[in-house]
């Protein structure tokens, strides 16, 4: 390794020390969590520490950071076309059906012109910047391929209930009840950013796809009381009688069949594979017994 890559490592090694130190911190019910494998949540729920810390050379915090970045620039861009985004960062609560509080975070509300496609109406807005793979499935001209564990937490944000000092004069609202003068209530969007060159195909064939995509869709209020459930619910459940749910199954969306399952991707994999025991005494009894 030559000077220059090593001064490389060392920014990327000093990044990744910072993001280890501070984990995932303590468990609470969160939106962005939805679509997480509940297994994790689980050892998470247990106060089990990472098991596998990421390697500085993945640059792991530097990929979230160009997340927030992308997100900031997205929504000036948005508002630069004439969309106004209302209510940013607006903290929002939903309450599952066995009662718990899941604090989420808007990125914000998008009213298009009725001059514009979709136009006319108001939508609950998430920006996403997508990896290559990601933005190659979620591509389409024709049809909204929006990814499920992003309809998941718009949805979720859509049904919460307004809980933010900075907005008191719609504190306790529903979000889908919001009222926009002039514009109805029109779903969500997911507004992708490709971070790297979009392409499709290989060779003479490869074309080059749009640097952005939005994608939108309906809520469904049913499917939220579900998701709810079955995330926020499932994890509390297994806690509190002592118990870990197995392993889900290789072709489920939750471990993007079967790609999260890898210390790679997963942040407790040594820990779920029972390839170190635990830290945590509560988490050994609920494994082992
Ligand atoms: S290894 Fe797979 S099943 Fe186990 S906690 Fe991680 S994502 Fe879940």
């Amino acid at each position: 390794m030559n000077d220059a890559a090593k001064l490389a490592s060392i920014v990327l090694e000093i990044s990744n020390q910072k993001a280890i130190a501070r984990g995932d911190g303590k468990y609470y019910p969160r939106t962005s969590a939805v679509s997480r494998c509940p297994r994790d949540m689980v050892f998470h729920r247990f106060g089990e520490p990472w098991s596998d810390d990421p390697e500085a050379s993945w640059g792991t915090q530097l990929r979230f950071d160009q997340g927030h970045d992308g997100e900031d620039r997205m929504i000036t861009k948005l508002e630069e076309a004439g969309i106004p985004v209302e209510y940013q960062q607006m903290e929002v609560v939903n309450t599952t059906p066995g009662g718990l509080k899941v604090l989420g975070h808007m990125d914000g509300i998008a009213c298009v012109p009725p001059e514009y496609p979709l136009g006319g109406k108001w939508y609950v807005i998430d920006v996403k910047t997508a990896g290559k793979y990601m933005y190659s499935k979620t591509y389409s001209p024709t049809e909204s391929k929006v990814s499920l564990n992003y309809r998941q937490q718009v949805s979720l944000y859509s049904e919460a209930v307004v809980q933010d000092s900075n907005y008191p004069g719609i504190s306790g609202y529903k979000v889908s009840d919001l009222h926009f003068d002039g514009y109805e209530f029109g779903g969500g969007l997911i507004v992708y950013l490709a971070v790297d060159r979009p392409t499709k195909g290989y060779g003479e064939k490869k074309v080059d796809l749009p640097k952005m995509h939005i994608c939108q869709f309906d809520i469904d209020p049913v499917e939220v009381e579900v998701w709810l459930e079955d995330t926020y619910d499932l994890v509390e459940d297994h806690y509190q009688n002592g118990t870990v749910p197995a392993v889900p199954d290789s072709n489920d969306e939750v471990v993007w069949r079967g790609i999260r399952c890898s210390p790679r991707w997963c942040r407790r994999y040594s820990v779920c594979q029972g390839l170190v025991p635990p830290n945590n005494k509560e988490l050994e009894e609920a494994l082992h017994g």
